[in-house]
């Protein structure tokens, strides 16, 4: 349904759609991490990270606060260099390439770094110059994501006059701009009422059945069994679950009861 709505284009145009890395089991990826680490002085945040994402997937991200979920996604996202370790993002170095997986790839940092003075319009046709797109296909690109995520109304409204559930949306939006076929959210909907969350839960999984890859992290076990096809658990920055809900819950407890278990180590 959505593919009928995003045009797809890049600026130098690069398909890299269907390139992905080489793991085990000659399966196809599109992120793979090996072996990270970071470290923060003598403190160790990420310890020996490694997982792999395959296209299409709805890959979560989970751990109480503190677990080094938001560091991992920095890392991804080239925020924050790592130690050590290595991750490909459609076959790319992220260490060598981040300027063209940028192209393909939307971000949604916690911190939504909104221009306030600017409307929900220019927000998006500004960032969108960050990828050279041309006014025209900018314009086009803007409108249908307004439309998808019901923002018309407040298309001409400043940011700064937004609730919380409508930036959240503004910078979702604002991920898509590029027509990535990877997006990673950081805890996309923490501090939302129940009706905004559910809002962008349905939004997500729209996105999802399009073809996009999700990667996303929280600490609501909710949130998680509802989205999540495959995930991560991470406690004091080691990876301690892996899998799909029911390799981790073996069908005995809940993920809430896990998860808290987990909390308490
Ligand atoms: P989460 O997102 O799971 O809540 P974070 O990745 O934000 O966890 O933090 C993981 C750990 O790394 C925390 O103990 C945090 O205090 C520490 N940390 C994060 N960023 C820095 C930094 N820039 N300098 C020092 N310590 C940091």
């Amino acid at each position: 349904m959505l593919n009928n709505y995003i045009i797809r284009y890049h600026p130098h145009f690069i398909d890299m759609r269907y390139i992905c890395c080489k793991g085990e089991g000659m399966q196809n990826y599109i992120v793979t991490v090996k072996n990270l680490n970071k470290m923060f002085n003598n403190f160790t945040a990420l310890n020996d990270i490694t997982f792999n994402v395959k296209p299409g997937d709805f890959f979560g991200l989970i751990g109480p606060n503190g677990a080094g979920k938001s560091t991992l996604l920095k890392i991804l996202y080239h925020l924050v260099t790592p130690t050590s370790g290595s991750i490909h993002i459609q076959n790319l170095d992220l260490k060598y390439d981040y300027r063209k997986i940028k192209y393909n790839l939307g971000i949604v940092p916690q911190d939504d770094n909104l221009d306030e003075d600017l409307s929900v319009l220019e927000n998006l046709t500004i960032y969108s110059m960050y990828f050279g797109i041309h006014r025209k296909k900018s314009a086009e690109k803007s409108n249908e994501l307004l439309d998808f995520f019901n923002l018309n109304e407040k298309k001409y409204s400043k940011v700064s006059s937004l609730s919380g559930g409508l930036r959240r949306r503004v910078t979702i939006a604002r991920s898509l701009i590029n027509d990535p076929d990877l997006i990673i959210l950081d805890e996309p909907t923490v501090g939302l009422d129940p009706e905004y969350r559910q809002n962008i839960w349905n939004k997500l999984q729209l996105l999802n059945k399009s073809g996009i890859t999700i990667l996303m992290s929280t600490h609501y076990m909710e949130e998680a069994e509802k989205l999540f096809k495959n995930m991560i658990i991470l406690n004091h920055g080691r990876i301690v679950k892996n899998g799909k809900i029911s390799d981790i819950t073996l069908n005995k407890k809940t993920l809430e009861e896990i998860f808290l278990d987990i909390a308490k180590t």
